[in-house]
């Protein structure tokens, strides 16, 4: 059973940075996502906080936000089957050391926290997520 879905992705600073973001979403259109919706901006550090705050009590979430509000990012909303697993398993493991061979982590993440992209974990977050960025 496939349907379609919505996911929430991010270009993030690492890869905003060594101009990556071409060829990351020419990567998502060539596997059959549509993107419906995309913008390129900064986000203040607090937004950071907000975005992320189910990590609120994790180690990393202060370097997280400070990290993720640090340069333009590009965020989008990506349409397709199964969209959210689909872009969970093209993005690849959270550590790119640990990401399969033609996954995008594998291919441009620098390390655990610079991973070049985020993505929706769930079809409820999802939408949390798109409209966290994208609610008129
Ligand atoms: N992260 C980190 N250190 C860790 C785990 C995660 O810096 O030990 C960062 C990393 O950028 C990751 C983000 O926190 O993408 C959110 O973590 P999550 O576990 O949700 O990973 P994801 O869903 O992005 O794979
Ligand atoms: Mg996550």
């Amino acid at each position: 059973m496939s349907k379609i879905e919505q996911t929430l992705s991010i270009i993030k600073p690492d890869a905003v940075e060594r101009k990556l973001e071409n060829e990351i979403k020419e990567i998502f259109k060539n596997k059959g996502f549509s993107i419906l919706k995309e913008k390129k901006i900064q986000i203040e550090k607090n937004e950071a906080e907000k975005f992320y705050k189910v990590h609120e009590t994790k180690p990393f979430y202060n370097d997280l936000c400070s990290y993720l509000s640090s340069g333009p990012i590009v965020v989008m909303v990506l349409e397709k089957n199964n969209a959210v697993l689909e872009n969970r398993e093209l993005m690849g493991a959270t550590n790119p050391e640990d990401a399969q061979d033609g996954t995008i982590r594998k291919k441009y993440g620098i390390s655990i926290d610079k991973n070049s992209v985020h993505g929706s974990d769930s079809v409820e977050n999802a939408k949390i997520e798109i409209d966290f960025f994208f609610k008129d």
